[in-house]
């Protein structure tokens, strides 16, 4: 993996959120303050003018230089928690070997900067509740030796298990905890947001493999 991967998935990210962007602004609307699919936009266009230093990088640098990006481009609480994302990431890839294991521990210290800026796990209506479930089902599969056409096929289903979840739970962390009760019954939009994110990178990596084994 590189910068020239990294720009990929930005690509096929950015193109789903654009192609479900009323939809995140209406659940960003129902219980949030209507900027969240914005503040993506906004963050993956800053991102896509930078695509030729980005895919100069190695992975840790691209990485690295998106996270800045993404700290300055978008605002709402999750600027900086994807930014976290991101950085959390780029400083684990010194321990990258080019197995699964080696990217589940990348995304899952990712995952855990995430939750040191935002402090909350699951259960409290947020990315939190996609986030996590997808490092912990990537785990289990590379602990497992699980193909990596196995993962890619079994982690979208758990993140979008983890983005419906979030419709009958309390909101307890951000905006949406303002409304209490009245946050059940939508989905989270940072939980949407980011089931659609993973499950566009996932297709396209497992896209890039497939062509890779083709005859
Ligand atoms: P804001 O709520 O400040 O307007 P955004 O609209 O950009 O920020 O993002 C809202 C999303 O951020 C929510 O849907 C939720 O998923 C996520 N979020 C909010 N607070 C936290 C937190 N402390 N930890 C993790 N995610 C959070
Ligand atoms: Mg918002």
């Amino acid at each position: 993996m590189n910068g020239k991967v990294v720009m990929d998935c930005i690509d096929v990210a950015y193109a789903s959120i654009k192609e479900h962007a009323a939809e995140i602004l209406a659940l960003d609307q129902s219980i949030g303050d209507g900027d969240h699919v914005l503040n993506l936009i906004r963050g993956f266009e800053a991102l896509r003018s930078m695509r030729g230093e980005i895919e100069a990088q190695d992975l840790s640098r691209a990485l690295k230089l998106a996270a800045a990006k993404l700290l300055t481009t978008v605002g709402g609480s999750s600027g900086p928690l994807f930014s976290s994302l991101l950085m959390g990431m780029s400083r684990a890839c010194g321990e990258i070997n080019g197995a699964p294991h080696g990217f589940a521990q990348i995304y899952a210290a990712g995952v855990q900067a995430v939750q040191d800026r935002g402090k909350t796990g699951k259960g409290s209506k947020t990315m939190m509740d996609v986030l996590i479930p997808v490092a912990e089902r990537l785990n289990e599969l590379s602990q497992n030796r699980c193909s990596a056409a196995e993962i890619l096929d079994a982690l979208p289903e758990e993140a979008a298990r983890g983005m419906l979840a979030t419709r009958d739970m309390l909101a307890t962390k951000g905006r949406a905890s303002f409304l209490g009760e009245r946050s059940r019954g939508h989905i989270d939009p940072g939980a949407r947001s980011s089931q659609l994110m993973i499950t566009a990178v996932c297709e396209r990596i497992g896209r890039s493999l497939s062509e890779e084994t083709a005859p």
